[in-house]
């Protein structure tokens, strides 16, 4: 069996797989939350839901009652039964380049990494050292956000200030959501029939937070994020990309601090910020349709016009052989009006959609573009956990 996990600084997500001839089948997921203030486990195994409510005064307390549940359910007869635990992580910098077993060197690269995603790095650090101490005979292995982009060429991910910033501080774009666009990337050559290296992409993986990759004959080239997730694309809470002249002119003007300023465009920007009503798109785009709400419209307006700029900023940087451009993640894979909205402010390349495929039901995946479309549109749902659980079996 296979651990996937997704951890914070005071939850664990997790969902666990038993492989059977190589193939991943899911048994159960779940949540162990509030860790440090009480403590609550959520176990879900299909339609049943299982909720405890046991006290975590730190991540191995969460662990071990995830093990002892596990158990009890008869998910797992002993701890050996998991060979590998395959973790999410969100920041490794310029050094890991590909999905690594977690050595104590590796470790040491994601706490380095810690300047860089002070939000993210700590708890899947403090999570590997529960797991391990938990389950020390299972392997742990890293799968990082950024590590998908390390093929990117040096003109995407340099920025235009002073070499010393990247040379000594490691200013550079890294670029995030790389679980998903790798995962996107194997589940559309398939579905293209084409081989990896020879499959060229315009992913858009548009969820609460929203990025996108210029996949080139199968690997990242560019990508819209930058040094941190606030970068490129408008989302739920984040401004994307701003003139950043803007900082110091609202520091004078509203006697905010940098790090206040930052926690605006990070937390109250984007369709928050403009609609007023709701970082979520369900929310958002409601409110447009059938309120005709002219701040919710004018919210999806700009959500969908930065997509549809990167789309060509992207079939440029491909030369116009585009395989494919598909939508993945909570708004690409289910918000119809996005994807109408995205696709129809494409001007200069001739890429249509057949509304009724847009809005049709599907399992995994969808072709939604039209007869006539010059680029085929694809909706695929992402797996991010899958793809860490293969990664994972590749390690042991
Ligand atoms: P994620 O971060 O991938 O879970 O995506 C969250 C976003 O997906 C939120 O903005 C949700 O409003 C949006 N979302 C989820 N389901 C739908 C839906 N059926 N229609 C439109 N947006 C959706």
């Amino acid at each position: 069996m296979i651990l996937v996990v997704n951890a914070g600084s005071s939850s664990i997500k997790f969902k666990l797989y038993k492989i059977e001839n190589k193939t991943p089948v899911a048994l159960v997921e779940g949540l162990a939350e509030r860790i440090a203030v009480d403590g609550a486990l959520t176990i879900k195994r299909g339609e049943d839901k299982y909720e405890y409510k046991d006290q975590y005064d730190n991540h191995l307390m969460a662990v071990n009652s995830i093990l002892k549940h596990f158990k009890e359910l008869e998910v797992i007869k002993n701890e050996n039964d998991i060979k590998g635990i395959g973790f999410r992580v969100v920041h490794g910098g310029d050094k890991i380049v590909k999905t690594v077993e977690l050595t104590e060197e590796n470790k040491k690269a994601v706490e380095d990494n810690i300047k860089l995603a002070p939000l993210h790095n700590p708890g899947a650090l403090t999570a590997i050292n529960a797991f391990q101490k938990g389950l020390p005979n299972a392997k742990l292995v890293g799968c990082f956000d950024t590590s998908f982009h390390q093929t990117m060429p040096k003109k995407n991910y340099l920025y235009s200030v002073p070499l010393k910033w990247y040379e000594n501080h490691k200013v550079r774009k890294y670029g995030f959501h790389g679980i998903s666009f790798d995962y996107i990337t194997h589940k559309s050559s398939e579905v293209l029939n084409k081989k990896l290296e020879d499959t060229n992409l315009i992913i858009c993986h548009l969820g609460n937070g929203a990025s996108m990759c210029c996949v080139k004959n199968g690997k990242s080239y560019d990508t819209t994020m930058g040094l941190t997730p606030l970068a490129g694309l408008m989302m739920g809470t984040r401004s994307g990309d701003i003139d950043s002249s803007i900082l110091q002119y609202m520091a004078k003007e509203l006697n905010l601090d940098i790090y206040e300023l930052t926690d605006i465009l990070n937390k109250q920007s984007g369709l928050l910020g403009i609609s007023e009503i709701s970082s979520d798109m369900r929310d958002v785009s409601n409110a447009a349709l059938n309120d005709k709400n002219p701040k919710a419209i004018s919210a999806l307006e700009l959500y969908t016009q930065r997509i549809a700029e990167y789309i060509i900023k992207f079939a440029n940087h491909l030369e116009g052989k585009v395989d494919a451009i598909v939508f993945t993640a909570g708004i690409g894979e289910n918000s119809i009006i996005t994807r109408e909205l995205v696709i129809d402010k494409i001007k200069i390349l001739n890429i249509k959609l057949d509304s009724s495929l847009n809005e049709q039901n599907y399992e995994d995946y969808l072709e939604i573009s039209s007869q006539n479309s010059d680029i085929k549109v694809y909706k695929i749902r992402t797996d991010e956990e899958l793809m860490i659980c293969k990664e994972t079996i590749n390690f042991i």
